[in-house]
């Protein structure tokens, strides 16, 4: 009998599960109903993957995103694994093509678009074929509640009424409870098994800094750190995403814009450049994104804060699904909490979902703003603990000074409370550090006892304070975007002086030291002709097979192939990620070029 190791081994050519995987396959193999909580990268394919070669009968794999289709299929394929799919995109020839193919039970899985599945027509269609399971990917879609709702995903619980007996698997990286309770109510997997895997990404480096010159700082993150590698930048309008875009682009690097003002044929061909090619930099805003299933993401950098902790998250954990070492980056400045808060208090949702808008702004500045452990803040927010700091943060690699803010504060906060708690932060600093300009005259600030009591400090390091004041939540914002600033509770014992206050000490533009490790770094200088020839050898079959080069073999892969100079077949397949039928396929090849190095 075929076990799930053997299935593993010999078609994905991995040597040992990850995680929880083994258990998840078994139960799934086995009959049983599933829901899979894993972060992005951590594995949830092969979760459905192995059950559907385990099972007889084909799976039927429910997702939202057509246009991956094609390459997890290609991906498959060339696995040897039998699998294609039922989306919009394809001609009626080849549909009837799909539709034979199931029949005959030729097929080990089918993907298929939500709307598709459940028109009456495919129903009764899988009612005439030998199913072995479904798996439901982007799970968190049938949620009301989370930010991805679908329509479709919600007449998914038809499947449970009209195909009893079939085992289904949900799959989400969303680790919400009130969300994973929406899932389980609605595709009634309540009597099936729950697997919370944890949230941690250990391989994600997160560093957080100040907006000074953010380009200048983005530039000196490419040249200093990432030279060669893919990344994302994200930005929070369609406007900068085309400036940055343009800017990088006169700068020598390839970068494509993505947002969805562009046109789909343009989208479409940018999308494509950066899956399929290698050091292909995409500036978008947060449509691009869902579901972008490349591994060898090295680095996703935000230009501008994003909205929530869960934005963050999901979208940093596009970097390094792979396992290789990735960087996170983002760039804040008090500006973008005004304009966030603007935007949440233009939108058309009602008072309760606005107020709690404002408060994931308020937690995300929290997280910015913090002195300790970036990634133990954030997988308590998800509910996981991480025991010890975790060394691979910004703040772990190079912990910040205080300072004694006190005095500080203390001007800062009355100068709030003695013009009337109706001004932002410019028209305050302009007031501590005496200003003798126009709007200062006209509201007569300048007969203030606060008026030119700050000048010990730049209009810069009073934007600072404040930005930290309000991160301590010892001032706030108005919920209206204006950026007027007020006084809370908490600020009063500071007022008082009966409480002291110490101040991350920010420098300017930290220089990272310790630098993310970057697979380029780890590469000895004798062993480079030999990991060029491997990439040229990946590079060539991937045109040869109109896939993109990591379906071919991961960076990881082609590591370990540098590292063990495998010169025979034996050895080959001893690589993680060789299995039978890329052996057979492509295992020459690349022995061929590491003999041809041997003596280098
Ligand atoms: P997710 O869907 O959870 O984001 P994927 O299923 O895309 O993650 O897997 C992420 C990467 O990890 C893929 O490149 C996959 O091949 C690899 N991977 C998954 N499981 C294993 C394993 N047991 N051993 C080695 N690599 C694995
Ligand atoms: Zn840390």
């Amino acid at each position: 009998m075929t076990t799930a190791l053997d299935v593993l081994q010999h078609t994905f050519g991995y040597d040992q599960f990850r995680g929880q995987q083994q258990e998840i396959i078994e139960a799934l193999a086995g009959g049983e109903n599933v829901l899979v909580l894993m972060p992005t990268g951590g594995g949830k394919s092969l979760c459905y993957q192995v059950p559907a070669l385990l099972r007889p009968g084909v799976a039927i794999v429910v997702s939202p995103l057509i246009a991956l289709m094609q390459d997890q299929v290609d991906a498959l394929d060339e696995l040897g694994v039998k699998a294609s799919f039922l989306n919009s995109s394809l001609s009626f020839d080849e549909l009837k093509q799909v539709e034979a193919q199931l029949l005959n039970d030729e097929l080990d899985l089918l993907y298929i678009a939500p709307e598709r599945l459940l028109q009456e027509r495919n129903l009764a269609l899988l009612e005439r074929c030998h199913l072995s399971l479904f798996a439901i990917d982007e799970a968190h879609c049938v949620s009301q509640w989370g930010h991805d709702f679908r329509r479709d995903y919600l007449a998914l619980n038809q499947l449970r009424q009209r195909f009893p007996a079939v085992p289904m698997i949900a799959l989400t990286a969303t680790a919400d409870e009130r969300t994973r309770e929406e899932i389980v109510e609605r595709l009634q997997l309540q009597n099936g098994r729950h697997f919370v895997c944890g949230f941690d990404r250990p391989n994600i480096q997160y560093r957080i800094q100040q907006k000074q010159r953010s380009r200048e700082q983005l530039l000196k993150f490419l040249e200093q750190e990432q030279q060669g590698n893919s990344g994302v930048v994200y930005c929070l309008s369609r406007k900068k995403v085309e400036e940055t875009a343009r800017w990088l682009s006169e700068r020598g690097y390839r970068a494509l814009p993505f947002h969805a003002g562009l046109g789909s044929e343009e989208k479409k061909q940018n999308q494509t450049t950066f899956l399929r090619e290698e050091s292909v930099i995409i500036v978008a805003t947060i449509a691009f994104g869902m579901g972008i299933d490349k591994p060898d993401v090295r680095f996703v950098v935000h230009m501008d804060m994003p909205k929530s902790i869960e934005a963050y998250y999901q979208e940093t954990g596009r970097a390094g699904r792979d396992g290789e070492a990735a960087t996170a980056l983002m760039f804040y400045g008090i500006e973008d909490v005004v304009k966030l808060k603007q935007m949440a208090s233009a939108s058309e949702a009602g008072e309760h979902f606005k107020r709690l808008e404002q408060q994931r702004i308020n937690t995300l500045l929290g997280l910015c703003e913090l002195h300790t452990c970036r990634r133990q803040l954030l997988l308590r927010y998800f509910g996981d603990e991480l025991d010890q700091a975790c060394g691979n943060c910004d703040n772990c690699l190079e912990p910040p000074r205080s300072w004694d803010a006190t005095e500080a504060a203390q001007k800062a906060l009355s100068c709030v409370y003695r013009s009337g708690q109706r001004f932002g932060v410019g028209h305050l600093i302009d007031i501590l550090r005496g200003a003798n300009n126009e709007r200062i005259h006209k509201f007569g600030h300048h007969r203030l006892s606060t008026w030119g009591i700050g000048k010990e400090h730049s209009a810069e390091q009073w934007r600072v304070i404040f930005r930290q004041l309000l991160a301590r939540e010892l001032l706030a914002l108005d919920d209206e975007g204006w950026g007027v600033l007020h006084l809370t509770e908490s600020a009063r014992p500071i007022l008082r002086g009966e409480e002291v206050l110490e101040l991350r000490e920010d420098v300017k533009q930290k220089p990272s030291r310790r630098e993310a490790r970057r697979i380029i770094d780890e590469i000895e200088p004798a062993d480079m002709p030999l990991w060029q020839a491997l990439r040229a050898c990946r590079k060539h079959l991937a045109e040869e097979h109109g896939v993109p080069p990591y379906v071919i073999f991961s960076d990881a892969s082609l590591k370990e192939m540098l590292v063990h100079r495998p010169v025979n077949a034996e050895a080959m397949l001893a690589i993680n990620g060789v299995g039978d039928k890329k052996m057979r396929n492509f295992g020459q090849d690349f022995i061929d070029v590491v003999i041809a190095h041997q003596y280098e």
